[in-house]
């Protein structure tokens, strides 16, 4: 069931990690006609909205002036009554602090429906990402969430501090660093043991999560030389300690490392996602993006001649999409490659051909174009047709050389790598980076020459391969690690072997 229009949603983002949204969530999101959404949502989390959808902004952000909570009640029943699919989009949970509970009834009180979509609260969220379980058989059979910043025009508090310091479990304060000092000393004042364990998780589930773990006694002078900041949860319990034993996420391999990927948005999903499984925060500055050419005569006849030619060469995984996306125009399918011997310049290229049903014939063991033409060298292609199909700015090796070798060669270019406009907040992301990657010439040449002087010039920088380093050197920049494979994983390796000395 998809969002219906004159509905609210009430739904939860989660703590921060777009892995922790809800298969629900998601599917509101992408469905919604309208969407409200606050400033503690994970990354990405609109991307899967439509492209119409109506996208507006209600958080608070502290010293800003923010849309007050009634207009923000008033903006849903109008979008609401006016036929709209309504998400109200929340961090964590809408009904833990989230002011769900509010939104609901103001929804109610005017007649309008609503659904509430949990969210994986904060308070178990950031403790488990840092290793802390908020039960425990031997140490906690309870677990209590906690406002540590009241609504300031309470005139009395509702917090009984006695009742907290006494009670039989883990305490879990959600806005909790500003008053840290004063909630401890109430607790320690109510009773409670100032050498129990005590924990701050400042951003959890983010990428850069910090966790720094000392007691009651203490936490508010560690949380305050580590400089810790919202959002951030207070843990207190002896639950606390057992982070030494489970914490996990800030021993993932690139843990606190940054890492920029300079590979078209269309291709860098699969490294981003991986680098940031390996712990990596991920700043995607594309360099370069694709410009599909099937519309040229070239293409066209190409495509609708596939059958002629006795070997086709493909140098990368958008030359096999776009191919077959050309040969589909003209009509034909995969058949038409039946009596083709069929070249790949490498495992990227080979598993898109694989993906549509064709094995490549030839799969050179290095995967730059001299390989290429080296173990093309046992195929006899003196008189023989030969389509390589690339990229329009390719070298010229490939083609060259089959020619030398008596073949009749036609080059089709597919597409056009062009320049991708650096976006502001990602170069700024970048300027503290750890690592650049480069995964071709052409990114190096785009990326230095959009960026200038705010090429990062601090962070160690990593090539796929010799070529990509030959690109990275005509730039006046150092290569720092080169792979040993060229391709995605032997990046990958490198970028591992590197940051584990
Ligand atoms: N509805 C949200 C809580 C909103 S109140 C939820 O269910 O998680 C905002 C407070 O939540 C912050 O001050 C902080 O204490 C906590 N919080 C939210 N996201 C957090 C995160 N990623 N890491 C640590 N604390 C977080």
């Amino acid at each position: 069931m998809s969002a219906r229009s004159g509905v609210v949603y009430l739904v939860g983002a989660g703590p921060g990690d777009p892995g922790l949204m809800t298969a629900r969530s998601l599917e509101l999101i992408a469905g919604a006609d309208a969407i409200f959404y606050d400033r503690l949502i994970p990354p990405g989390a609109l991307d899967g909205a439509r492209d119409d959808a109506e996208l507006v902004y209600v958080g608070k952000q502290p010293g800003v002036p923010s849309v007050p909570q009634d207009e923000i009640g008033a903006r849903l029943i109008e979008a609401a009554r006016e036929g709209k699919s309504v998400v109200r989009l929340k961090g964590g949970d809408p009904f833990v602090f989230g002011r769900g509970g509010e939104e609901g009834e103001a929804l109610r009180a005017a007649g309008v429906e609503f659904e509430v979509v949990p969210g994986v609260t904060a308070g178990v969220a950031a403790t488990a990402y840092a290793g802390i379980p908020v039960t425990h058989r031997d140490d906690a059979s309870a677990v209590a969430f906690v406002t540590g910043h009241e609504d300031p025009e309470k005139t009395e508090s509702a917090l009984d501090w006695d009742a907290l310091a006494s009670f039989p479990g883990t305490l879990v304060f959600y806005m909790g660093v500003k008053r840290l000092a004063e909630n401890a000393a109430a607790l320690i004042a109510g009773g409670r043991d100032a050498e129990e364990p005590a924990a701050a998780i400042e951003r959890g589930t983010w990428p850069g999560q910090r966790t720094v773990v000392a007691t009651l006694g203490t936490i508010a002078d560690a949380v305050a030389r580590e400089e810790i900041g919202a959002p951030a949860l207070i843990v207190v319990g002896a639950v606390a300690a057992r982070r030494e034993d489970l914490a996990w996420l800030e021993r993932r391999p690139l843990h606190g490392r940054r890492v920029v990927v300079t590979r078209a948005r269309a291709q860098a999903s699969g490294l981003a996602a991986t680098l940031r499984d390996l712990g990596a925060e991920v700043v995607e500055l594309p360099a370069i993006r694709i410009e599909p050419r099937l519309d040229t005569a070239e293409v066209k006849e190409a495509a609708s001649a596939i059958g002629v030619y006795e070997l086709v060469c493909l140098t990368s995984p958008n030359g096999v999409r776009l191919l077959f996306e050309a040969i589909a125009a003209a009509g034909l399918d995969a058949r038409a490659l039946a009596g083709a011997t069929v070249a790949a310049i490498g495992p990227g290229t080979a598993r898109a051909l694989a993906e549509r049903g064709v094995l490549a014939d030839v799969l050179p063991e290095r995967f730059v174009a001299e390989a290429l033409v080296e173990a093309l060298a046992e195929i006899d292609v003196e008189g023989a047709r030969v389509l390589v199909a690339r990229a329009a700015e390719a070298r010229d090796v490939l083609p060259d050389a089959l020619r030398e070798r008596g073949a009749e060669v036609d080059v089709v270019s597919l597409y056009e790598t062009v320049r991708e406009r650096p976006d502001a907040d990602a170069v700024e992301a970048a300027q503290a980076a750890d690592y650049v990657t480069f995964t071709s010439s052409s990114t190096v040449t785009n990326l230095t020459e959009a960026l200038g002087d705010r090429f990062p010039t601090s962070a160690r920088i990593l090539s796929i391969g010799p070529v990509t380093s030959d690109s990275v050197r005509t730039a006046g920049l150092n290569v720092d690690v080169e792979a040993k494979r060229h391709d995605i994983d032997g990046l990958l390796a490198a970028l591992l072997e590197d940051a584990a000395k």
